[in-house]
């Protein structure tokens, strides 16, 4: 039987997608040939790149409004550099909310001025800054909407006049928000739409062009964007899963939908650990609590022994905390059913009826 799995990147994928994606392995439509063995100038993957990118912008309601969406590599940790590279002239202005965010501020150091507008570090990442002002004369601002590590999620954007960048690689396409405030969203695949391999890059085509130096041309959008993302060889399978998981989105009813199920979920764990004494949040604020990833630990060790043995008999897979954290993490991608974490808080409950 499957396992539960709340491993939190890569992470659970659609059973179906998974089923599918195996069988184009050994013979993708018809062809008697592999998805991974044909050319990706054929016609069969062209028109699976061409999909993929459309749905991006079909869930995100940002076809005909100047956005373009890639699909790239090296990871969202590229992107840290390429956003600087391709946006950053002088100064940019970045909110610290965690790991992901320090090392996309490193990157971009390397490139120019970075002002940090704010900074939760001062409670080890345990909230969101809030009431932090953003200067007028930035080249943009950059921020992570959920911190995959620490289990916090920013619910409300800042409104400003400068050009936004988004770090989505951990809860892209999970609930609905006006994407168009956003100039430059960028997220790895392996969080919530397919294999570790390719990064979703969506990106305002009339923000570049504006920085003086010269960008070589595997960090430049502008050619990426000529090149309709194959302007090099392209994770052929990554990006055929990731188009997988954005129809299996749409069939389900898309980004509202699943939000809806996202919200079930969250609440139902978020509940068992606000009632069960045995168990303590990280994140201070509720309002600043992650829907995809919840961070907890035991209030008491002695228990953690027998709270792994339950974990596991339940066949419960992937909640340990991140290092630099420790503890548990309950991570509720799109693919994880409601089920799941039925059973993940029964095991909570019977570690209390036991203890
Ligand atoms: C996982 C993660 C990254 C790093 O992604 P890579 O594809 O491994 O480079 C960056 N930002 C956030 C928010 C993440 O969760």
């Amino acid at each position: 039987m499957k396992k539960h799995n709340f491993s939190a990147g890569p992470c659970i994928l659609p059973q179906s997608v998974l089923q599918k994606s195996s069988e184009a392995i050994v013979n993708f439509n018809d062809l008697n040939l592999s998805l991974i063995e044909i050319s990706h100038r054929s016609k069969d993957f062209v028109d699976v790149m061409e999909k993929a990118r459309s749905l991006v912008l079909e869930h995100m309601k940002l076809q005909n409004k100047g956005y373009q969406a890639l699909f790239l590599q090296g990871g969202a940790s590229l992107e840290f550099l390429m956003v600087a590279y391709n946006l950053l002239e002088k100064k940019a202005a970045y909110l610290n909310t965690g790991a992901w965010s320090d090392k996309a501020i490193r990157e971009a150091k390397m490139v120019g001025d970075i002002v940090e507008v704010a900074s939760s570090k001062d409670g080890n990442f345990n909230y969101i800054p809030k009431n932090y002002t953003i200067p007028e004369d930035v080249d943009y601002f950059h921020c992570t909407s959920n911190n995959t590590i620490f289990g916090t999620q920013i619910n409300h954007f800042p409104k400003t006049n400068v050009k936004m960048v988004c770090d989505m690689s951990s809860d892209i396409f999970s609930r609905q928000m006006d994407f168009s405030q956003f100039d430059l969203i960028y997220a790895g695949a392996q969080k919530n739409m397919g294999p570790a391999g390719t990064t979703l890059v969506v990106i305002k085509e009339d923000i570049l062009g504006d920085v003086s130096r010269t960008i070589p041309s595997m960090l430049d959008y502008k050619v990426h964007i000529a090149k309709e993302s194959m302007f090099n060889t392209p994770a052929v399978f990554p990006v055929y899963v990731s188009m997988l998981t954005l129809q299996w989105l749409k069939d389900l009813g898309g980004i509202d939908q699943i939000e809806k199920i996202n919200n079930e979920k969250a609440s139902l764990l978020y509940s068992e650990l606000d009632r069960n004494s045995l168990f303590k949040g990280f994140v201070a604020n509720h309002e600043d609590r992650s829907k995809m990833n919840a961070t907890f630990s035991l209030t008491d060790n002695h228990f953690k022994e027998r709270f792994d043995t339950l974990l596991k008999e339940a066949g419960i897979n992937g909640l340990n905390g991140h290092k630099d954290i420790g503890g548990y993490r309950a991570s509720m991608y799109n693919a994880l059913p409601l089920e799941s974490v039925q059973v993940l808080v029964d095991v909570m409950k019977e570690i209390e009826r036991i203890a």
